[in-house]
């Protein structure tokens, strides 16, 4: 057996979460990340036979059923992760229709996965529906996109095309755009539906006043999602109570689409 420390998931895991602490997304116990893990690669660090204890999980996704994730604890600090890896994060199975998760390996000290585990397992299935390369599901609270969603109507359209127009690279890393779920209560299987249904169209999901998901094939694009869309939010932040004497035009939207072989969602552009 390999030692799980090597593993590329798990170095990449830890440099990733840290990487986000280190940008101010993930104050205390802030955000959460989850990864979904091949058996085969797992079964050469782990003994996949044996369980360390069952952890009910208060809904049912029996999409997921059998499928491995390594995800960060409840009431755990990112920044704590690199120090002490397994206590802070988990690797989990899902069993029984989703509704109960053994644990592989971590929480060791009895902890248990991220109070949005409904969240992550629901957009996890709403994405590997529409690309079974998906593999990430990552949410934290960067200000500036979140600070937007106090002065920017809400409509996604809106919201998206002027994230598109504060930079150039924007239409071309998120075309899908970005979509946006009202205030709502946090942690519940009711917020972990409604995230999952907007999944299914764009793979930034932001919730207003609160921060952002977004979903990717891997760690680094999916944090690069978000990495984006947070400087565009921070550009916007910077000139929204100035007057705009110039701006990224349709005609210039349109051109970057030709150029770089992307397709801006449907109705987006004029
Ligand atoms: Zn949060």
């Amino acid at each position: 057996m390999k030692d799980i420390m090597t593993a590329p998931f798990m170095t990449e895991f830890i440099r990733t979460v840290t990487n986000m602490y280190a940008h101010g997304w993930d104050e205390r116990n802030g955000g959460n990340v989850s990864l979904l893990l091949e058996e085969e690669e797992l079964a050469q660090y782990l003994d996949l036979t044996r369980v360390h204890r069952t952890i009910p999980t208060g809904f049912s996704a029996p999409a997921l059923e059998g499928k491995c994730f390594l995800v960060t604890g409840t009431g755990k600090y990112f920044k704590n992760v690199q120090y002490e890896p397994c206590k802070n994060l988990g690797i989990l199975r899902l069993i029984t229709g989703g509704t109960k998760a053994e644990l592989l390996w971590g929480f060791t000290d009895g902890g248990n996965p991220t109070s949005e585990f409904p969240a992550h397992m629901m957009s996890h299935i709403a994405r590997l529906r529409v690309d079974p390369l998906n593999r990430v599901v990552m949410h934290c609270h960067p200000a500036n996109l979140l600070a937007m969603t106090f002065v920017h109507n809400l409509d996604e359209r809106a919201f998206t095309r002027t994230l598109w127009q504060m930079c150039t690279e924007c239409i071309i890393v998120f075309p899908d755009g970005v979509n946006v779920l009202p205030w709502m209560l946090c942690g519940t299987n009711e917020i972990g539906e409604a995230t999952a249904e907007k999944m299914e169209t764009a793979r930034l999901v932001v919730w207003a006043q609160h921060g952002i998901y977004g979903a990717g094939r891997d760690l680094d694009e999916t944090f690069g999602l978000i990495e984006t869309a947070e400087k565009a939010a921070e550009v916007y932040m910077k000139i929204a109570h100035l007057p705009r004497l110039n701006t990224i035009t349709d005609e210039g939207l349109h051109q970057l689409e030709a150029r770089y072989g992307v397709k801006a969602r449907s109705g987006y552009l004029l």
